[in-house]
């Protein structure tokens, strides 16, 4: 098992691959699509692959292959209602991953605090650390009111996980470098509303700090929600890195690009670690993202757009999915983003004790142990939360676990069923 090869900090991200390999396909609610990316994008990999043009199989331009860079300079240019210079504006790295990585290793010095909601996507942690800085964890928890809401009630909502408003602000010190922000939230499916991204940027503008925003689930907001932007608040484009990635944008994360956009001065830097770490990269994927943005710009606004059509198609498999593992008896709270979701496993028995054999990426924690019988005993895979928290409040995710709805209907109707037979 590749765990074996990581410290204990790194083994809930592979993890995830360690679970994947005894899995029955069809049970999995993993974080990927189980299904093709939409017709436009394959068809434009398809032709760049059989372009006559030799240039699309060679290297092109380490910061980003132009064809790309312009379509998203349109695209973000009214999104973050700024004029985005594609030359300037914008890097291509090898996923948002890679982007997360550049502007930490760029940007956070030794000894800098980074403040970082939880629960996160599992690499902002390791990345800060290995750049020498010291992260400050504010969690979000769910609401008492919420936690009390019976199976017959209304769903709880992604929504209603808070943080508290003085931890948030007391985060802050002179030694503050950088805040790391996600929304749509991955695990938790929370769209941050415009009370909080106010909050957190005037927090950063009084404390002269940067935001890492990372927006890779952008497109995929649910009716009632809305996608704000940080970077478009007073005093934000300045100091703000906007995280984007093709994998999600066009249901194909295989394909492992994502761009980093911001202010000049800092996108610069992330160009040197971008530089001297993968250089520039794949061409023909990168052509075939821009040829794909291109038919979205023509088609903006309108509901064949794959950025209104996604959410859409993924609207009916959330409420199918939610309802399944409703009627199992396990509460969710309903993503307003994203595609995932939030299960309470409170209720269920004590699952058995960790094997502590060296094999077992997964921890003590009552999350974890439950994932480990489930995939091993029943074949559902799914995602313990305590490893979305820092070590010290990973407890807070221990009564909690994550389950993906970009899958195949029958994937889900599968899932249920296995739910609904254990259960
Ligand atoms: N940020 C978040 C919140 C994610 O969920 C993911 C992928 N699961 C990434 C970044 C990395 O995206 P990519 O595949 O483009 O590297």
């Amino acid at each position: 098992p590749a765990s074996m090869f990581y410290s204990e900090e790194f083994r809930c991200t592979v993890g995830h691959g360690y679970l994947r390999l005894c899995l029955n396909k069809r049970r999995e609610t993993l974080g990927f699509p189980d299904y093709a990316p939409p017709k436009s994008a394959t068809d434009a990999l398809a032709s760049v692959a059989n372009s006559s043009n030799p240039m699309l199989h060679q290297y092109t331009r380490g910061y980003g292959h132009p064809r790309l860079v312009n379509a998203l300079a349109k695209l973000y240019t009214t999104e973050l209602q700024n004029p985005i210079d594609p030359m300037k504006n914008i890097l291509i790295s090898n996923g948002a991953y890679m982007c997360l990585y550049s502007a930490i290793h760029s940007l956070v010095d030794e000894g800098d605090e980074v403040v970082i909601i939880e629960p996160f996507f599992d690499c902002y942690e390791p990345m800060v650390r290995s750049a020498g800085g010291q992260p400050v964890f504010v969690p979000l928890r769910p609401s008492a009111d919420d936690r009390s809401t019976t199976q017959n009630q209304r769903h709880r909502s992604a929504q209603d996980w808070r943080w508290d408003a003085e931890q948030l602000r007391a985060a802050f010190t002179p030694r503050t470098k950088m805040l790391i922000m996600n929304t749509p939230n991955n695990p938790i499916g929370k769209v941050f509303d415009s009370d909080e991204l106010k909050l957190l940027a005037e927090l950063c503008c009084k404390h002269d700090v940067l935001c890492l925003s990372d927006e890779v689930y952008e497109w995929l907001v649910y009716p009632g929600h809305r996608h704000r932007r940080i970077a478009t608040l007073p005093g934000m484009w300045e100091r703000t890195i906007t995280v984007g990635s093709a994998g999600k944008t066009f249901s194909a994360t295989g394909w492992k690009l994502g761009w980093s956009i911001g202010p000049e001065e800092l996108i610069k830097h992330l160009q040197v670690v971008h530089r001297n770490c993968c250089y520039t990269c794949p061409t023909p994927s990168q052509e075939a993202v821009g040829i794909a943005l291109e038919a979205e710009l023509e088609r903006r606004g309108t509901p064949e757009c794959y950025f209104n059509a996604l959410p859409t198609e993924l609207l009916s498999k959330r409420d199918r999915l939610a309802e399944l593992v409703e009627s199992a008896g396990l509460p969710v709270y309903l993503p307003a983003g994203g595609y995932f979701m939030i299960v309470d496993i409170s209720s269920l028995p004590e699952p058995p004790p960790a094997t502590g054999s060296p094999d077992d990426p997964l921890g003590e924690l009552r999350d974890a142990r439950l994932v480990r019988w489930l995939t091993r005993e029943r074949q559902l895979a799914t995602i313990p939360c305590s490893c979305f928290y820092g070590q010290a409040d990973r407890h807070l995710g221990e009564n909690f676990i994550r389950l993906c709805f970009i899958k195949e209907d029958e994937t889900i109707e599968q899932f249920g069923r296995g739910l609904l037979n254990w259960l």
